[in-house]
């Protein structure tokens, strides 16, 4: 066993719904003793804040307005992540399809991407061993520091299949559409879009398990890390 303490390390993960940045994200972090902030579960907390105080998710002006009110946490723990709003537990409520068809109106307000970006800061400067953090803009925008960044992709037949799988009765053709149109509006906003950093590593999910891609990144991970000793 080694006494020397290894510095933090940030490892930031993007890429479209569906490519398996959550699963990979947790595992990695769990196997390397890291904390875990899911960055979608954060947007979605304030798009269900949204819809739950009546605000119409298309004023743009309106979501701006409110978007300081609601008292978003996120607990890190990769074994058991947890997002209240408010002090309630969301981490259902977040997941329903009204929330994932408003998420992308609400995320592409520059005042709520101002203010949930400050608090993933905070979190991933709080995090004493390191952090894996998931998201769409994280390497690009919130932790252009990372030691390491990977972006994610798959082919959209591949991530519909994979998504329709863990939503029981759903159906994969509606399921690609819906994703399709996420990705476009994420990809198209004006404020830190979906985008792969140009230091970032590329991983093609499409034929991998996530046994493999858990192991390229965790052994990626450990690469920078020996290289920074
Ligand atoms: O990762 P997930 O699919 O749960 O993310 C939900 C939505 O949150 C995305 O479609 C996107 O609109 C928004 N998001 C974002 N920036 C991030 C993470 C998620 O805009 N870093």
């Amino acid at each position: 066993m080694s006494d020397t303490v290894e510095p933090a390390v940030i490892v930031a993960i993007d890429g479209p719904a569906g490519t398996g940045k959550s699963s990979t994200s947790k595992a990695v972090a769990a196997a390397l003793g890291l904390s875990y902030l899911d960055t979608g579960a954060q947007y979605r907390a304030i798009t269900w804040w949204m819809i739950s105080n009546g605000v119409d998710t298309a004023e743009p002006a309106a979501i701006a307005e409110a978007a300081g009110k609601a008292v978003i946490v996120s607990g890190t723990d990769p074994a058991a992540p947890t997002i209240t709003v408010d002090g309630a537990d969301v981490s259902a409520a977040i997941r329903t399809q009204e929330v994932s068809s408003h998420v992308s109106a609400v995320s592409a307000v520059p005042e709520v991407r101002t203010l949930i970006t400050a608090l993933q800061r905070t979190i991933a400067a709080d995090a004493a061993a390191g952090i894996v953090v998931e998201g769409r803009d994280i390497g690009t925008t919130v932790l252009p520091d990372a030691h390491l960044k990977i972006f994610l992709t798959a082919s959209p037949e591949a991530r519909a299949a994979r998504r329709s799988a863990e939503i029981a009765g759903s159906d994969v053709e509606a399921t690609r559409r819906a994703l399709v149109r996420r990705d476009a509006a994420d990809s198209g906003r004006a404020t830190s879009p979906l985008a792969k950093a140009d230091d970032a590593v590329e991983v093609d999910t499409t034929e991998l398990t996530l046994q493999q891609v858990v192991e390229r990144v965790t052994a990626l991970v450990e690469e920078r890390r020996a290289a920074a000793r």
